[in-house]
């Protein structure tokens, strides 16, 4: 019998049973079970609800600066597990220790820019907007001053529910935000993944959070449907793919929710013949074939222009091939596994459709074995891709890298353009003119120059546009202030 894995609810663990709709946790890099989750673990999310009703006026009326020092204390303890954190990343998700790394590492930025909410929460005041004609008795008969102000509340319980593929990153997307801001949160992470959030979340109380201010709550999508209902929730952030965004975008908002719900993407990385050969081999690199593609930032599309091709497709290729791929324990691993036997079938199976659809298979990763089994597939890359192959316009989320040969900048950037996602696009040149065109037509929320994961750091918002996203206000920046607040606007007069 397998380890149940349980919930983080009013700052305490609770407990769940061996029974209902259950899933395997299973470290990917050699398929040893960590764990079980109750994948309809309703009765839990209930008392997750509850708790963060329960708590959440208190914590609103605590002052916003008292607040923060919660989050001052939770960095802390995150500098000092850091380690520790990573190396549970590494056993459940299978990524590289250095990738782990940057995942506890970005996930604490977004606690640094949490900690600014007192300055960030400040609003507007505006004195003697107008003057009240109704009541002229005062001012030397002229009539009383009227002055308005707006000020941000907090909205109450908000929800967040995140993918597999950066365990501990992504949820900080999310609650240091929420909390800092007065909300209280329940968290439902990837049911692949629920070890680092729960620990994650764990160490909230260590912090001196109030019981009851973050829980988690793990599971699959019985209780995400249950959450982003409910009736006590106000607010639900989403990250995943596209068909589950949408789904969740609709759902929530026809339950009265206030959504932001980021989804999958298709990103292409243009290479002009004038870059930088040295920048655009690393970042080609390590954009397509780091975390294992997996990542919404990986650009899964290589539009070499003109004569670029002749020298990027064989030194990408060669470069590709001296990968070392490995588990992600293993000091030399430049690229762990895929997350899960499915993942793997499906980066195999979309390279049969690239085969079948005509391109050229110049590197391919599917008989790739390393000694210990687990989920791994080598990097592979296809050449002389069409735009409209479905290796080209789907998201295949693995270690496969497709080239569209492009004949000019416009050429490129229309084949772009015609993806129905829009997260990332990447252009690498010298070439001021061709990096502003190419910033201002590509249609995508977040644009790299001569940088290939243009991961904006958290003080800027994160989002795509298109497929890649359903809402108004994205993850991170001010967006996730505006987010989890609402205006609440004074008008006075003294008489
Ligand atoms: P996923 O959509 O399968 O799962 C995400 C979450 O949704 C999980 O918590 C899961 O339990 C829940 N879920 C799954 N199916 C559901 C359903 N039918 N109903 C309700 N809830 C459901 O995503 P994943 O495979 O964990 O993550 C990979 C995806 O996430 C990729 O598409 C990737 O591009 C995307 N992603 C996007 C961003 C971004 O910022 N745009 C960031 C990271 C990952």
């Amino acid at each position: 019998m397998s380890t149940m894995i349980g919930h983080f609810v009013g700052g305490q663990a609770l407990a769940e049973q061996q029974t209902g709709e259950r899933m395997s946790v299973v470290n990917p890099a050699d398929g040893s079970t960590l764990g079980e989750v109750r994948l309809d673990a309703i009765e839990a999310a209930d008392q997750a609800v509850q708790a963060a009703a329960d708590a959440f006026e208190s914590w609103a009326n605590t002052p916003v600066g008292e607040r923060v020092q919660c989050l001052f204390r939770y960095k802390q303890i995150l500098e000092d597990r850091f380690e520790e954190l990573a190396a549970l990343i590494v056993r459940e998700h299978g990524k590289t220790m250095a990738e782990a790394r940057g995942d506890v590492r970005r996930g604490i930025d977004c606690i640094e820019y949490a900690c600014c909410a007192p300055v960030l929460m400040m609003g507007n005041t505006l004195p003697q907007i107008a003057v009240s004609s109704s009541f002229s008795r005062t001012e030397d008969e002229g009539g009383v001053g009227i002055d308005s102000t707006s000020e941000r509340v907090p909205l109450g319980v908000c929800v967040g529910i995140t993918p597999f593929n950066f365990p501990i990153m992504v949820p900080m997307w999310m609650w240091p935000m929420a909390v800092a801001c007065g909300n209280t949160f329940v968290l439902k992470p990837s049911e692949k993944v629920p070890l680092s959030a729960l620990r994650e979340i764990e160490l909230t109380a260590e912090a001196g959070f109030p019981p009851g201010v973050v829980n988690v709550v793990t599971g699959g999508a019985p209780v995400v449907n249950h959450l982003i209902t409910h009736r006590d929730v106000r607010a639900v952030s989403f990250v995943g793919s596209t068909k589950v965004a949408r789904h969740i975008y609709a759902t929530a908002c026809a339950a009265g929710k206030r959504a932001q719900c980021m989804g999958g993407a298709k990103n292409y990385m243009v290479i002009m013949p004038d870059a930088n050969r040295e920048a655009v081999i690393d970042g080609v690199l390590g954009s397509a074939f780091g975390t294992t593609g997996q990542r919404c930032l990986a650009g899964s599309v290589a539009a070499p222009v003109g004569e670029a091709a002749d020298w990027f497709v064989p030194a990408i290729v060669e470069a590709a091939r001296k990968i070392k791929v490995a588990r992600g324990d293993d000091p030399g691993a430049v690229m762990g596994p895929v997350i899960d036997r499915a993942s793997c079938e499906r980066v195999k199976n979309y390279i049969q459709i690239g085969l079948e659809e005509g391109a050229e298979l110049v590197l391919d990763g599917r008989d790739f074995q390393v000694p210990q089994g687990g989920n791994f597939v080598g990097p592979s890359i296809f050449d002389h891709v069409s735009p409209h192959m479905r290796i080209c316009r789907e998201e295949i989320f693995g270690p496969v890298l497709s080239i569209v040969r492009a004949a000019s900048l416009d050429d490129a950037i229309a084949s772009l353009n015609s993806t129905d996602y829009g997260n990332m696009g990447v252009i690498f040149t010298q070439s001021g003119y061709a990096a502003r065109k190419f910033k201002t037509q590509a249609r995508a929320g977040m644009i790299g120059i001569n940088v290939g994961v243009p991961a904006p750091m958290a003080v800027f918002p994160f989002a795509g546009w298109k497929n890649s996203f359903f809402g108004d206000l994205h993850a991170n920046g001010e967006d996730a202030l505006r987010f989890f607040t609402e205006h609440k606007i004074l008008v006075s007069r003294w008489l």
